[in-house]
């Protein structure tokens, strides 16, 4: 019984062989039903209209068929956790079923693997809820990550704390290679295989680091001291996107870190409710090592991990410090552009830094909700209404932000720009996936009703518009949010 998808397969990152990838096939699950669906996403991989009323691919993506034209497998790598080297992780729950179209498609929760230690293999429903979810509200955020193309459920049962029933989200990405798979082959010695993997994501994602001259000659001429660099910079730019827009991602391991600098791995995350640097989303992180305010410093660490992991291949060390050093640059750079922007501000300046350090201390001395905050900032600069108090009614000592306002208003007039407005509306979304909000749809989707899913999923699709019927969403968390834990179970 082997499904013809008519996807157009690739061999991709299996090709690389036995020392990369273990090909076994996913474990069936009993009587599966549809829990999530991303219809823009099936139809610009171009998969058939049909394909969420078929069973045929309701079982596919479930794991209950062989596909046509590939060979699914799981990958192994290793990683640092919580700041130790754990050793082989590998892909435990996640099994790739094959490339097509520019994606790798996997199925995590798919069943056990070489790599499942002592896990069952299994995802249950409401982490797979969070992800799919996160997955596409970052998407439409414009920030880089993975992609879910659906989820599916089953009523096995998985035990956690407590019994739970099983699901699979269908992850997207062009790839999953992450800092982990590495650190495993540098960890194990095995340097042809470190070359190989290299070689791969060089030349498939970073093909400028082959013209390794166009980089700076700090880097020797490497080829994988640029890839270093690349990677650094991407690493940059989305951690600048994750603390502008107030997302947590809890589990900051290395094995978690995407090459491609995507947000990858959706565990304990937690979009800010009131913004708090110090703020821990994963009630299984007790030192705090990923708070929220950390998280810049943490991708640096893991930066080094990666490049540690590569010196086999860069050979002259200085090379790889130059390019982890960019990282010290490219950061704040990025961070002052993405604020300036939620400021209304054409380009940073010192100003506009001085306004946003200004502003992040006074929001987090009076635990200031975030989200609200800047959709309250883009109507008040929008109306010019300083009658509007909505913004300053967010501050317990209104006399902190009326200081502020005065400033931001100063420095508006001072440097005039015309699509202020627009940048502002672009940068600060109205809707982020906030905790309770998740939870709403997983206590429906428990009772098999998956409308709240939906309509979750159709208004982050669209974070930066107004939403009817769903404004309640774009409001304060209940004073229940606040009793949600979010731990690594999952
Ligand atoms: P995470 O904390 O999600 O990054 O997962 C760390 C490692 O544990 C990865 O190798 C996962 O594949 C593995 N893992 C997590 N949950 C399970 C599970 N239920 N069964 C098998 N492996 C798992
Ligand atoms: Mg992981
Ligand atoms: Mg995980």
């Amino acid at each position: 019984e082997v499904f013809e998808t008519s996807l157009p397969w690739v061999p991709g990152y299996s090709a690389l062989g036995a020392d990369f990838v273990s090909p076994l096939a996913p474990t069936p699950l009993p009587a599966p039903y549809w829990v999530g669906k991303n219809l823009p996403l099936g139809q610009a991989l171009g998969l058939p209209d049909t394909w969420t009323s078929d069973n045929e691919w309701l079982h596919a993506f479930t794991g209950n068929r062989n596909l046509d034209n590939t060979s699914a497998y799981s990958a192994v790598y290793s990683g640092h956790q919580f700041g130790q080297w754990a050793g082989q992780l590998g892909d435990g729950r996640a099994i790739t079923l094959g490339e097509a179209a520019g994606y790798e498609f996997q199925l995590k929760g798919a069943g056990p693997t070489p790599y499942s230690r002592m896990g069952d293999g299994r995802a249950v429903l409401r982490s797979s809820i969070r992800e799919f979810l996160c997955s596409e509200a970052m998407h439409a955020l414009g920030i880089p990550t993975t992609r879910a193309l659906c989820v599916t459920g089953s009523d096995a049962p998985v035990r956690r704390e407590a019994i739970e029933t099983a699901a699979v989200v269908t992850r997207l990405s062009p790839s999953m290679v992450r800092f982990g798979h590495f650190e495993h082959f540098c960890h194990h010695g095995l340097h042809d295989q470190l070359r190989t993997l290299a070689d791969y994501v060089i030349d498939r994602f970073y093909p400028q680091c082959r013209h390794a001259d166009a980089f700076s000659a700090n880097l020797g001429g490497n080829p994988y001291a640029a890839l270093l660099q690349c990677v650094t910079l991407r690493t940059a730019e989305l951690l600048a996107q994750w603390q502008a827009v107030g997302f947590c991602h809890g589990v900051m391991n290395t094995d978690n870190m995407s090459i491609l600098g995507l947000t990858l791995d959706y565990g304990p995350f937690q979009f800010l409710d009131a913004y708090d640097p110090a703020h821990i989303c994963n009630h299984s992180d007790h030192q705090g090592r990923y708070a929220f305010g950390k998280q810049p410093n943490v991708a640096y660490w893991n930066l080094f991990c990666l490049g540690q992991a590569l010196m086999p291949l860069i050979e002259d060390q200085a090379w790889a410090m130059s390019a982890l050093e960019t990282y010290k640059e490219a950061y704040p750079k990025a961070f002052a552009q993405r604020m300036a922007a939620k400021l209304g501000f054409e380009r940073p300046t010192a100003a506009t830094g001085t306004l946003t350090q200004d502003l992040l201390t006074a929001m987090a001395a009076q635990r200031v909700d975030y989200t609200i905050f800047w959709s309250r900032l883009t109507q008040w600069s929008t109306a010019h209404d300083p009658k509007d108090h909505r913004v300053r009614d967010l501050f317990l000592d209104s006399a902190s932000i009326d200081a502020w306002l005065l400033q931001f208003s100063e420095l508006h007039a001072q440097h005039p720009y015309a699509h202020s407005t627009e940048l502002m509306q672009k940068n600060n979304p109205q809707f982020v996936l906030r905790n309770h909000l998740g939870e709403l749809a997983i206590q429906a989707a428990r009772v098999k009703d998956f409308s709240v899913l939906e309509d979750l999923l159709n208004v982050l699709q669209a974070p930066f518009e107004a939403h009817a019927h769903h404004q309640d969403w774009a409001d304060f968390p209940p004073d229940w949010a606040s009793a949600i834990a979010i731990s690594c179970s999952s």
